[in-house]
This record gives C-alpha cells, structure tokens and sequence, in this order.
C-alpha cells in the first residue's frame, strides 16, 4: 500500500497469463485511493476491476500523512495525522462494542445519531471507553494537541519540525491502542471488524467487475511470546544454513495447512501443530517501528511501484 496513489496490476490479466502459461503481466495501474476503500478502473485490455482495501481508515490516512511527509508537504501530513488518530479512536470504540456483543444496529445507530459529527464526543467515549477496559487513563500531551489546533484552525503553516513532532506523537498513540488490542483483546473481535468493514466495501461491487483483495498495512499487527521469537530464529538461522532442505519442508508444511515448522533440541526440522490465534499467555506486541523507519519502508515500496507502471 502506498498511499494517495493505489498501484495494481489488473487482475483478470494475470490471470489469463497463467492460464496460457506465461510469464505473468506484472504492470501496474495508478489509481487514486477512494473514501469507501473500494478503487475502481479499468485496464488497457477494457477489464474491469474493483480492489477491496483491506486496511482499515486510520491506517490508510496513516499512510497519507507519511507520504506527505515524504513530499514535503508538513500542513497536510498534520491534517491527515490527526485524521488517522480520530479514526483510531473510533476504531477502538467499535471495538470495544464488538468485544461488550452490542448489537451492530444499535452501535451504528448511536454513532451516526450522537457521535459521529461530533470529535470531541468521539474523544470522550474514546477515553472513558479505554479507562474501563484497561483501568488506566490514556496518555494525552495538551501541547502536541496545540500543533494540531493552531494549523487546522488558525491557518498556521507547519515546519518540517512541528509536522515530525506531531506525527510522532501520533503514531506513538496509535501503537498504544494496536499494543492494547493485540495483547488484551480476542483475534476474532479483531476478525469481526475486519469481516464487518469489509462487508461494506463488498456491496460496493458492480457485477461486470473482476475483484481483488489488497493487504499490507504500514503497521504491523505482529503479536508473539518469547518462545514464538526464539523459535523465530531458530528457523531464521535453519533457513541460511540450509535453504533446500528448509524450503521442502516449508512446502509440506504448507500442505498441511494447521502445521508449522521448528527446530528441536537436535538441531532437526519438524512440524509441529499450529499455535492457536487466540489470547496467548504472555504474548506480547511486537509491531513498533519509528516514523524514520516507516517513511524509508514507504519510499522504497513507492519507487518500486513506479518503476513498473503501465503508461
Ligand atoms: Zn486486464
């Protein structure tokens, strides 16, 4: 994913190269990201495609506000930073409803009736919401809210250094509700989001359409105990030392579909059953990236889009 811009291939294309064999059309269609997450267009062959964003809006708007960065345009990054921190709170309000079992009509109803023209009540729910699930008050800094207010509301424009600071700050707050969810709430109320948020983006869909999913957040919702990582590793230093072997194995495991790979205490690899999604003991995020590290990620992934793209 990257950003303002969605780069794909036409799907109905590829297709049709594996179906005859070949190597596959790998040129890509610039398109313009869409508010509803679905992105319509056609290729050069007259094929129409429609891609579901899988991503949710705060991590979307995430990624806008990054590629502004990257472009120098340091007003806009904080109009979209402090978008993505808006819609990661409603993110985590939903959230916490799909997690209480609130019926999706009520939910849907109260937000659009008391919620949903209004950030500051969304900021109240957000943290009294937080405050009784985790027993602790969310981190606010009055400062960082100052940036915000004096570009969005007094016209200020922003320097490279207060678009950083705020964006930050931002980011910062956004890993500590994925930290929150990922360690504290059930995978499948996260699923339940995910499948509810996509139901919407399906009924978008025309029926001459050939769909297509698009994943790949910029932040990593990577969850794992210290046993997970150290088995990590292990396979990491497995799959250099040697990579045929591993490679063979990793394609039986595969097959199997609820097995993985590890290495035992004799240095062989084996398969063993796949650990469950849920809750794990001591399982703990392990998703955090700093914004430096996050914009290089970006203009890398950016570069090589471009490189392939379809005039
Ligand atoms: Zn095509």
């Amino acid at each position: 994913m990257v950003g303002r811009v969605v780069y794909s291939p036409c799907m109905k294309c590829f297709d049709k190269y594996i179906e005859n064999n070949s190597f596959p059309d790998f040129s890509f269609y610039e398109n313009l990201m869409s508010e509803s997450g679905v992105i319509h267009f056609e290729c050069k062959m007259g094929h129409k495609n429609a891609i579901l964003i899988q991503e949710k809006s705060f991590e979307i708007l995430l990624e806008l506000a990054i590629e502004n960065l990257v472009d120098k345009y340091y007003r806009e990054a904080i109009f979209n930073f402090a978008s993505a921190q808006e819609r990661c709170f409603e993110f985590f309000i939903e959230l916490i409803s799909l997690d209480n079992d609130v019926n999706d009509e009520f939910y849907e109803n109260m937000w659009k009736r008391i919620f949903k023209s209004s950030s500051e009540r969304q900021l109240g729910a957000f943290y009294f919401l937080y405050l009784m699930r985790f027993k602790k008050s969310f981190s606010y800094d009055d400062k960082k809210t100052r940036i915000r207010n004096n570009v969005i509301h007094r016209g200020n424009i922003a320097t490279k250094e207060m678009a950083f600071e705020y964006g930050e700050y931002v980011l910062n707050n956004i890993y500590d509700i994925v930290q929150s969810v990922t360690e504290n709430i059930n995978i499948d109320v996260l699923d339940k989001f995910v499948s509810k948020s996509m139901m919407k983006r399906k009924s978008e869909i025309k029926t001459d359409e050939f769909v297509s999913t698009m994943s790949g957040s910029i932040i990593s919702w990577q969850v794992a105990t210290d046993e997970e990582l150290e088995r990590e590793n292990k396979l990491l230093e497995y799959s250099r030392k040697k990579p045929d072997e591993y490679s063979k194995m990793a394609n039986k495991a595969n097959g199997f579909g609820n097995k993985v790979l590890d290495v035992n205490n004799e240095g062989e690899l084996i398969l063993i059953d796949a650990p469950s999604n849920n809750l794990k003991k001591g399982a703990k995020y392990r998703g955090r990236t700093s914004l430096g590290e996050l914009i290089n990620n970006f203009t890398k992934m950016r570069d090589a889009y471009k490189a392939n793209i379809k005039r």
